[in-house]
């Protein structure tokens, strides 16, 4: 079952944060929907602001973090505990926009598993378990994200993007895992070429958003 925590901090100018307080737009209970953790259950902490702009992105009311209300890491460490949930998933906006030491530090304090879902623009900070690095086109990755890479996932909207998908495989780890996952409202138009692209090219993996289909968060 989904907790959603009702965000009841005021708002703070996000600007200048040491990390101790990071601008939050949701936090939920759910399960991993996308990649090599699907179907576990996590705890998202959804961080707001996003550097990166992509045209298809479902989460724009994420873009600005000023938007949003300010938490301390304390409080969310709490709330994750309340849950019960074991896994953490960070994501945003793009997390990278942050110092995340001071959080990833407290959740591991108390025994949670980090991960992280982002894009890799900024020079990621931070202890994590897991880092899956989804590049988008919209801004170049930052060149330190590849060595840290547990999971590349590319969001697949065109037939040009597998090429794209490659350039950035040869770039991570031989023991990264890789996946496609075709972007959601172009689902229908695009699976048929990722099912093929697998089979032929079998190091990557179909990802779905397991989420959507099932209609929770
Ligand atoms: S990186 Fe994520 S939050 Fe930012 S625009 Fe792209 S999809 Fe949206």
């Amino acid at each position: 079952m989904r907790v959603q925590t009702v965000l009841t901090t005021q708002k703070q100018d996000a600007s200048n944060l040491s990390g101790k307080e990071l601008p939050l737009m949701e936090e939920f209970y759910s399960v991993q929907g996308e990649g090599y953790n699907n179907g576990v259950p996590a705890y998202f902490l959804r961080l707001a602001g996003c550097d990166v702009g992509c045209k298809w992105c479902d989460v724009k009311e994420s873009w600005e973090a000023d938007a949003h209300p300010v938490v301390h890491v304390n409080t969310m460490t709490e709330r994750v505990l309340q849950s019960g949930a074991t896994n953490v998933v960070i994501t945003g906006g793009e997390p990278t926009l942050h110092n995340l030491d001071p959080l990833t530090r407290e959740l591991k304090r108390h025994g949670l598993s980090t991960w992280i879902e982002t894009a890799g623009t900024n020079e990621l900070t931070g202890f994590w378990d897991w880092v899956c690095f989804s590049p988008k086109k919209f801004k170049v990755p930052h060149e330190s994200i590849y060595a840290k890479v547990d999971e590349l996932k590319v969001v697949i909207n065109h037939r040009s993007d597998f090429r794209w998908a490659e350039q950035h495989a040869a770039r991570v780890s031989e023991e990264c895992q890789l996946f496609l996952q075709p972007e959601w409202s172009r689902r229908d138009q695009l699976m048929p070429s990722i099912f093929d692209f697998v089979l032929t090219h079998p190091r990557w993996r179909i990802s779905l958003q397991t989420h959507k289909y099932l209609n929770v968060r």
